[in-house]
């Protein structure tokens, strides 16, 4: 951390400082210029609060040079993660994994028609919620260990892996048997309690950006994961809350460069809810594969005018097929496979 001190600073005042430091545990070397002094200080501390510093008598700026992370840095790491899944799919490697399905999983004719369709276009991954987050307690919130049995099953006869978002603590062990990623909601990711017990557990967890985060932020969280002992990481984009109204959210594209060079994380880019309106799901679809994204998380709705979660966004299965021919002309201009 590099502690600027103002001209006007006293003597006392840096010593104070100098002091402050040292207490903190940090090795203090100082440079006297012609008008400032600076203080460098250096220890292994990633813990601490630069206002502490901020707010003391003297100090004009304080700047964080270390990562406020440790395991989801690029360096501990520099040559990245593969997230292994079940059956031999790797999220992070050469070939950009496709997540598709319907918001929700609504009845065994829905989600078994959306896994034929998705598969055949050639998605990788069925998504579908069961404990669906609505951000009015009005609206349908999902059909639970059902939806989980269905989802299971329709993922089974198709050759589909299964994501689907997991709400709270009580939920996980409900949930492992049945899906190959948990789904950590953009609403959840600074659910500490949840991030500690997915810490706990195998099972690959993909975790969404809040709507109002920072990526440092999500990659707090992600070390929170991490940090219990849990490796098996994807982070996802899925569009930040801004002044813009045109779209539902707006779809941070250079968060996916950022991440790549921040952290060794895969990161995923889920369109939909990036926009949240289907016209503009394929466009940043295929930014997002330009952009490096080691995977996409799509809703696609057999009959998207009668989904019962987040219709206007959801694609038209033509559409995503359609999506995926372009993704795969897109792909080997940035050394990627679909
Ligand atoms: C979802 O994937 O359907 C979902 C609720 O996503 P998010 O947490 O990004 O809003
Ligand atoms: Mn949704």
């Amino acid at each position: 951390m590099i502690v600027a001190m103002w001209e006007t600073a006293t003597e006392d005042e840096i010593q104070e400082v100098t002091n402050h430091l040292l207490k903190m545990g940090f090795a203090v070397h100082r440079t006297t210029g012609a008008r400032q002094s600076v203080l460098a200080a250096v220890g292994r501390r990633i813990d601490f609060d630069t206002r502490e510093l901020e707010v003391l008598p003297g100090v004009e700026k304080v700047h964080r040079i270390s990562a406020p992370y440790k395991l989801v840095g690029r360096t501990f790491r520099p040559e990245g993660t593969i997230v292994r899944l079940a059956n031999g799919l790797e999220i992070g490697g050469k070939q950009v994994v496709v997540m598709a399905g319907p918001c929700s999983v609504e009845s065994p004719e829905q989600i078994f028609s959306a896994a034929e369709m998705v598969s055949k276009a050639g998605a990788r991954v069925l998504r579908g919620g069961a404990f669906k987050p609505r951000s009015s307690p009005y609206t349908f919130q999902g059909l639970g260990l059902e939806a989980l049995k269905l989802l299971r099953e329709a993922g089974d006869r198709y050759g589909l892996l299964v994501i689907s978002e997991v709400m709270e603590i009580s939920q996980i062990e409900l949930m492992i048997p049945y899906v190959d990623i948990l789904q950590v909601g953009a609403r959840n990711m600074q659910n500490f309690n949840l991030l500690r017990e997915l810490g706990k557990v195998r099972k690959p967890v993909l975790l969404k950006r809040g709507i109002a985060a920072t990526v440092e932020e999500l990659l707090l969280s992600a070390e929170y994961i991490m940090s219990g002992g849990n490796y098996n990481v994807v982070l996802c984009e899925r569009g930040i809350r801004t002044f813009e109204t045109y779209t539902r959210n707006t779809m941070d594209i250079s968060a996916i460069p950022v991440v790549h060079k921040l952290s060794h994380l895969p990161i995923t880019a889920d369109p939909s809810h990036g926009t949240g309106l289907r016209d503009k799901v394929a466009p940043m679809a295929r930014a997002a594969v330009a952009a490096g994204a080691d995977a996409l998380l799509i809703e696609v709705h057999p009959s998207p005018d009668e989904a019962l979660s987040d219709g206007a966004q959801s694609l038209f299965p033509q559409q995503f097929s359609e999506l995926m021919d372009q993704l795969r002309i897109i792909a080997p201009a940035v050394e990627r496979t679909i």
